[in-house]
């Protein structure tokens, strides 16, 4: 990825007239997977310029900015991070001059063993221009024997553990890659005679591009003037699709994994409602979190969707706010009950999961205020008991309100009348699991090994305040 905590949406297009305008719109598609600041590298084919900074897409690309990028191909980045530290350092495409050429990269995911990789690193002499583990790869690159960028990939791969899809520039090749367990999507389509690459498929219709196919687990997919070339260099894995992509990451209109994002949503919610005996009057969604699981639980129960919750669509998500000052606030400035729709009603609230249970509490408080007769929480998710080592940024277990109450214990903190959970067998369900997803946010059940003390090590390297909430 990006560094540790993050969560990241990659771009990249071969052979295009303009590529930056193509890749500005391409990131404004993914800017729901990272608001904190976002890049883009271009090649003529000689050289490759870069433009990176702060902010929103549409904040830190100009006009004049593309008009100095000239060239053919190009990659984008935007990264996502709750840190107390935004550091502009950490932004990407990370842009380096080696032995194998002029390199830019971009990576979305967390590499589990990057502590020991870049202190390995460091002691053999490797200076390092930013604190993510990204950086590693680019050192890795650079170090290999290997005379062709091809077999230096290759040879890279080898050392590094974790999730990642990346997508490497070279003057004339484009590389996308997706680590073995296929942990975070990474999508293939064609624009006219171009390919275009991207995290989800949504950055493909804003372009009227034909999505051909998802990059497979372990592939190593070479765009060049020759065409594609694939190769699969490792040994099949298991796969580890990460199934927090369905439940709340991806944009309800991308396709991901082989599913469309909405109607895994939907299925979640009716699946919710058959587990669910609970009368009530109305579902109203947490906005838009909850949005198409509460679409699925009121078709299927019969009760009326009502929107009784009105969002702020001119702010980010509180799950995102860098800031704590900000987040304690977020829900106040973010959601505000309809109060006609709310008064004297017996409502079923649908979100799509708790991290720390503080803006479930402040949601539910808001509808008691504005007149709700009875709240019952309903979540589209397990109850989430671990950490994600997998590049999304969830707090540790000690933070995590669900790792530490029993669920009566929860529904007391948040004070609603009930509260429930889709069950783990429901959530594999609506997403047609056929053992192919990683759970382990929801089970224990890593699919690669990690160090818990070399992931706090790095939160703490990185001034990272692990705390985020968006339910
Ligand atoms: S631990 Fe949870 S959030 Fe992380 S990859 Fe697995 S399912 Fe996704």
């Amino acid at each position: 990825m990006c560094n540790k905590k993050e969560y990241c949406g990659l771009f990249g297009v071969f052979n295009v007239e303009k590529p930056s305008d193509i890749i500005f719109l391409g990131l404004y598609s993914l800017q729901h997977r990272g608001q904190e600041s976002a890049g883009i590298a271009i090649s003529d084919g000689t050289t490759i310029y870069s433009e990176k900074g702060m902010g929103h897409v549409a904040d830190v690309f100009t006009k004049s900015v593309f008009e100095k990028m000239q060239g053919n191909k190009g990659i984008g980045h935007v990264r996502y991070s709750t840190a107390g530290e935004s550091l502009p350092a950490n932004a990407q495409p990370i842009i380096a001059h080696t032995n194998k050429g002029h390199l830019a990269l971009v990576h979305n995911g967390n590499l589990v063993n990057s502590v020991e990789l870049r202190h390995d690193l460091e002691r053999t002499g490797s200076i390092f221009a930013t604190t993510t583990d990204s950086e590693t790869i680019l050192h890795l690159l650079a170090r290999s024997k290997a005379d062709r960028i091809e077999e230096a990939i290759i040879e890279t791969l080898h050392y590094v553990k974790g999730a990642y899809c990346f997508l490497i520039l070279t003057n004339d090749k484009l590389f996308a890659i997706r680590d073995g367990y296929g942990f975070r999507p990474l999508s293939l389509g064609k624009l006219h005679n171009s390919y275009i690459l991207a995290s989800e498929t949504c950055a493909f219709d804003i372009l009227d591009a034909k999505y051909i196919r998802d990059i497979e687990p372990g592939e190593i997919l070479t765009v060049s003037n020759e065409g594609m070339q694939s190769i699969m260099p490792f040994a099949p894995t298991q796969k580890a699709y990460c199934i927090f992509e369905l439940i709340y990451f991806a944009r309800p209109d991308s396709y991901v994994f082989g599913r469309n994002v909405n109607i895994a949503r939907i299925a979640m919610g009716k699946i919710l409602a058959r587990e669910s005996s609970v009368k009530a009057d109305i579902v109203v969604p947490v906005p838009d979190s909850g949005l198409y699981a509460a679409l699925g639980f009121a078709e299927e129960s019969k009760i009326p969707f009502q929107f009784g919750l009105t969002r702020n669509h001119y702010i980010g998500r509180t799950f995102i706010q860098p800031k704590q000052s900000v987040r304690s606030m977020g829900v106040k400035v973010k959601l505000n009950p309809v109060k006609n729709i709310i008064q004297g009603k017996k409502i079923i609230l649908i979100d799509d999961s708790i991290v720390r249970g503080t803006t479930s509490k402040k949601i539910v408080t808001m509808l008691y205020e504005a007149g709700a007769k009875e709240v019952h929480m309903k979540l589209s998710s397990p109850p989430m008991i671990g950490p994600c080592y997998y590049g999304i940024d969830t707090p540790f277990e000690s933070e995590l309100i669900a790792a530490n109450l029993s669920i009566p214990e929860i529904r007391q903190f948040i004070g609603c009348d009930s509260i429930q959970y889709l069950s783990l067998q429901g959530l594999l369900d609506s997403v047609n699991d056929t053992n192919e997803f990683c759970t382990a946010c929801f089970t224990h059940n890593y699919p690669i090994k990690h160090h818990m003390q070399q992931f706090q090590q790095l939160r703490l390297f990185e001034k990272i305040d692990p705390s985020h909430d968006h339910s």
